[in-house]
């Protein structure tokens, strides 16, 4: 049915081309294209053992607007799937508009010399995919991704209005490294320390980062977890999109240990953004870090233990109040057996091939940039229990 070219061959789009390679009724004819093309071809040898299925690879560099639309052109796909860095997305934006192919992503653009991930950049594009009749699908991974779909589904078959929202994102595994993180170690670190925000009447709230939490007790037997407030792209979208929205906030489980290295490395100054001279040469401390620290694919297979990331809402419906929560649970040596990665990059890479899905069967299509709460969460809900992530609703 449809080609599609994943971009991007990390710990996500590994698990995006395995699992767009187990669905070859959708997924005809895929190709796998990165920076680095060995590891395209590593990903392309376990695809070929684990489902007798042959992709194909290429280099290139996304940031480059040119050598991305003819990659496009020559191999021809129908969409995109944009699981590179977040730099990346306006770049490959652009070249799906000049090569006229729908496009799709799971993390908001974010500049490079500035830690601050918001929408506008993207959300600016509406006019030109909706007048190139192509559709960009935004942030199509687990959170977000998968927290605004559960948001569209309460507000769809639970509730009225929601008024409370509070997506917890638990990871209760265990790596058994000193220090490491689940995805790209730079897009992690500047997240964790940015500024907290939430929503709250009408406006943004600030914190200082992690400097609130609480403890969430998380069902199948993980457990109570200490919890931080931090700021996270889909609550920007979907404050805008649910109806009497009065507060959304967003909190992530970090260990002591996770905490305590983070902060030391804070304070000598290797979390910084800005280059610094050394030895005749700028480095950027964040990026000297991430190469120092595992590999987040190499976490593979040595992770034990359960992610819990879901939706918490209060609300109203038919005049009485009510609160739910909607959760995945996900467990990472079950992820590894099956694909070869841990729970983070496989809960995120599911949600991306099943919004792929999405579009080229038509559920989704339309031109323009969209959200994931803007669309019909029904089928999208369907395909997550058929496609390794089942979710659980407890009222
Ligand atoms: P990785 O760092 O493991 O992978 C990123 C891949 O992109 C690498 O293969 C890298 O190439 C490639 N890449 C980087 N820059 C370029 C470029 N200029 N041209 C071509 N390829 C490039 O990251 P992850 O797989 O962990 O994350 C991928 C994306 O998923 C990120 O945007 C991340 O923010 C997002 N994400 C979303 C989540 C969600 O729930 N919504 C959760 C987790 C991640 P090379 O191998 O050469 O370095």
């Amino acid at each position: 049915m449809a080609r599609v070219l994943i971009i991007g061959a990390g710990g996500v789009g590994s698990v995006v081309a395995h699992k767009c390679a187990q669905n070859p009724e959708v997924f005809t004819e895929i190709m796998l294209a990165s920076r680095t093309v060995s590891k395209c071809d590593a990903i392309a040898a376990s695809i070929k053992e684990r489902t007798g299925r042959i992709i194909e690879t290429a280099r290139v560099n996304a940031d480059d607007v040119p050598e991305l639309v003819a990659l496009i052109k020559r191999y021809k796909p129908v969409m995109v799937i944009n699981v590179a860095l977040p730099y990346q997305d306006l770049t490959i934006m652009d070249a799906c508009l000049e090569a006229g192919v729908h496009y799709m992503d799971t993390a908001n653009y974010e500049p490079l010399d500035v830690a601050k991930f918001e929408y506008k950049w993207q959300w600016a594009y509406q006019q030109k995919f909706k007048d190139a009749g192509l559709m960009a699908l935004l942030g199509s991974g687990f959170d977000p991704g998968v927290t605004n779909v559960f948001a569209a589904y309460a507000q769809k078959h639970l509730f009225d209005e929601i008024h409370v929202l509070d997506i917890i994102d638990c990871n209760a595994g265990d790596h058994g490294q000193p220090f490491a993180t689940n995805f790209n170690p730079e897009i992690n670190i500047r997240e964790v320390t940015a500024k907290g925000r939430y929503w709250e009447r009408g406006e943004w709230v600030e914190t200082d980062p992690l400097s609130w939490s609480m403890t969430y007790d998380f069902p199948d037997g993980i457990g109570p977890k200490k919890c931080f407030l931090m700021y996270h792209e889909e609550l920007e979208s979907l404050v805008q999109n649910l109806k009497g929205i009065r507060r959304a906030r967003f909190w992530m489980t970090f260990s002591e240990n996770y905490l305590n290295h983070l902060k030391v490395l804070g304070n000598v100054g290797m979390t910084g953004i800005e280059p610094v001279e050394f030895q005749g040469q700028q480095i950027v401390p964040i990026q000297f870090l991430g190469k120092l620290l595992p590999d987040p694919a190499s976490l593979g297979p040595l992770t034990k233990g359960k992610t819990c990331i879901g939706c918490v809402m209060k609300g109203v419906k038919d005049g009485k109040e009510k609160s739910a929560y909607i959760y995945n649970i996900c467990d990472h040596e079950a992820c590894y057996a099956e694909v070869g990665s841990q729970a983070i990059s496989y809960t995120t890479g599911v949600p991306a091939m099943i919004g792929a899905m999405m579009m080229v069967t038509g559920k989704w299509m339309q031109p323009g940039v969209w959200n994931m709460e803007q669309l019909d969460p029904d089928p999208f809900m369907e395909q997550l229990n058929l496609r390794g992530l089942p979710w659980v609703v407890q009222e």
